[in-house]
């Protein structure tokens, strides 16, 4: 699936693809659930309050992506209108919480299932590399806590290249700073539209990860990242 005849450089995504953003996410909330008591505020279990907090989420970061609200009003109002769900009212505490989920959701520690055995794997025949749409210090963080830094080449992140996937202007940018050519590029990533859609803009390989089995696209693909341990070619 990674040719090495051809391949010298395999590109990673870092949220959902290495680093377990949904896991890391769910053990901050539920650390911050405790703390704060928010069983008996909220009169719920822990579970039901995810539940609903996510759906809450998606639905403002729907709005978000659509430019109908600022990231601002997100960070205000995802806790805040969860909590109203439950008959909750305080705002302050609700956006406390907020806050405190950015601050400590970099530190979560839960990598994808094989992320490790694939990265010590692939380094003995490739130069590895990360591209990923984020803020610079929140992924570095990120990167450190899970001591992964040190398998990787060049960590390429958005707001540093001033260029977000799919854009091929950061394609482009990661193939000078690693020296490689387009066909000597593979992307691994979750996100069709930024990272498989980008890559095949840029002219590289490419395989998405794609854990939940989304049929909506057509793509060389894997559900876990130990399909590739063993299907190296
Ligand atoms: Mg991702």
């Amino acid at each position: 699936m990674i040719n090495t005849n051809k391949l010298k450089h395999v590109f990673f995504d870092l949220d959902d693809t290495l680093w377990d953003f949904e896991k890391n996410s769910e053990n901050v909330l539920n650390r911050l659930f405790n703390q704060h008591q928010l069983s008996n505020l909220l009169s719920s279990d822990f579970k039901t309050f995810f539940i609903a907090y996510k759906k809450k989420n998606a639905e403002l970061w729907q709005q978000y992506n659509n430019k109908k609200i600022t990231k601002e009003e997100l960070r205000k109002r995802r806790f805040h209108e969860t909590f109203l769900q439950f008959g909750y009212t305080n705002f302050d505490l609700s956006y406390f919480i907020s806050e405190s989920y950015i601050k400590e959701s970099p530190y979560g520690t839960e990598l994808k299932k094989g992320a490790i055995d694939l990265l010590k794997k692939l380094q003995n025949n490739f130069e590895l590399h990360i591209i990923t749409n984020g803020f610079k210090e929140v992924q570095h963080i990120k990167l450190k806590q899970c001591n992964l830094e040190s398998f990787f080449e060049n960590i390429i992140i958005s707001e540093d290249i001033g260029y977000n996937k799919p854009d091929v202007k950061i394609f482009r940018e990661a193939e000078k700073l690693s020296n490689a050519k387009a066909n000597e590029c593979i992307m691994i990533g979750d996100n069709f539209e930024t990272d498989i859609r980008g890559a095949k803009k840029a002219g590289w390989e490419s395989i998405w990860y794609n854990p939940y089995e989304n049929k909506r696209y057509q793509a060389q693909q894997v559900k876990c990242l130990t399909e590739l341990i063993n299907n190296e070619t």
